[in-house]
């Protein structure tokens, strides 16, 4: 195309204006409209625009499932055993134990009662039968734990330090319905309530013995005595002796009272 000789000066004058004359022009000459940029893809076509069902967070927070506790009613406890089934189950674990008692059931002085009693007359243990000449009356649970120490501690230790066996225990009667260190007034004592014994001797098969608040043990005698009191912490919650009171001066007092809130705390002197 020639532009004619009278727009010349017009656009030397116009340049910009003459560019887009040329190319309106050219278009026009080939029937063609200006080629347009492609489309951008809609952004409703993007294939990431929406995530996977597996990734789409839930609409809405869903409610927590309920528990079971919630949608079903809570099953009943486990049944308790009664006292009288714990009475016999103790009864079968005191025979394991190598215990030979009498049960007594209940036992009453004045205002005392212990219920499920027993009294103990002997435990057989690795180094023979040790005799309970006393026949202490206690709580069956407690008998328990003083026949479990006479044939795993008790025993063991006299037969390694002293070099004979224990025959026998000399003990207080176990139940005694008085206040403690035996005041007649206050405060019940644990005898009262079958949950104590108290040990005064131990004979040895060699016709020695070992009597609690003797001063004049022989060195091994004494060692032994000393393991007999500190092993006994390990069974019983209140352990007391020879210069722990003036009423303890020639015995040691076992007992099992809860002191405190926690079974845990024990009183070892
Ligand atoms: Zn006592």
């Amino acid at each position: 195309m020639v532009l004619g000789a009278d727009l010349k000066p017009l656009l030397l004058i116009f340049p910009a204006a003459a560019l887009l004359l040329a190319v309106a022009l050219s278009l026009a000459a080939h029937g063609k409209s200006a080629p347009l940029p492609e489309p951008k893809p809609k952004a409703a076509e993007s294939p990431r625009k929406t995530k996977p069902a597996h990734e789409q967070p839930p609409a809405a927070p869903a409610a927590p499932p309920k528990s079971p506790a919630e949608s079903a009613p809570e099953p009943p406890p486990p049944p308790q055993p009664s006292p009288a089934e714990l009475y016999q189950d103790c009864q079968t674990q005191l025979r394991s134990a190598g215990v030979e008692f009498e049960a007594l059931d209940k036992i009453t002085d004045g205002r005392c009662i212990v219920e499920t009693a027993v009294a103990l007359i002997s435990v057989s243990t690795p180094s023979g039968k040790v005799e309970l000449p006393g026949h202490p009356r206690t709580l069956c649970a407690f008998g328990l734990k003083f026949g479990r120490w006479i044939g795993e501690t008790a025993a063991p230790i006299i037969a390694a330090h002293a070099g004979a066996a224990l025959t026998a225990i000399d003990t207080g009667p176990g139940f005694e319905c008085r206040a403690r260190n035996g005041e007649n007034s206050g405060k019940l004592s644990e005898h009262a309530r079958g949950n104590a014994v108290d040990v005064v001797s131990f004979d040895l098969a060699d016709r020695r013995r070992i009597t609690v608040g003797d001063t004049g043990l022989d060195e091994q005698l004494a060692i032994a005595l000393k393991g007999l009191r500190t092993s006994a912490c390990g069974y019983f919650t209140t352990v007391l002796g020879p210069g722990s009171n003036e009423a303890h001066k020639n015995h040691l007092h076992f007992d099992l009272a809860l002191h405190g809130k926690s079974d845990n705390y024990r009183i070892c002197e």
